[in-house]
C-alpha cells in the first residue's frame, strides 16, 4: 500500500491552490508590414513577414486568385 495523505484537503485549500492555475490569453502584437494582429516572435500568418529580413511564403493566400 503506497503512502497516503492523512486527511483530505478542504475545498477552501483546494480553491486557494487552483486560484493560480488559470491560463492567460496570449498577447497579440501588430505586424509591421500589414498591421494585422499576430502572435509575438512568429511570422505573420497573413503576409509571411518576419523581422524585416525575410518573408515566409504563405501557403494559402486568401486574397489572391
Ligand atoms: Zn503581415
Amino acid at each position: 500500500m503506497p503512502p497516503l495523505p492523512k486527511r483530505k484537503y478542504p475545498k477552501a485549500r483546494q480553491g486557494k491552490r487552483r486560484s493560480h492555475l488559470a491560463l492567460k490569453p496570449a498577447g497579440l502584437s501588430r505586424c509591421p508590414q500589414c498591421h494585422n494582429a499576430r502572435l509575438p516572435h512568429t511570422a505573420c500568418p497573413t503576409c509571411g513577414f518576419y523581422r524585416r529580413a525575410g518573408a515566409i511564403p504563405v501557403s494559402r493566400p486568401k486574397a489572391a486568385e
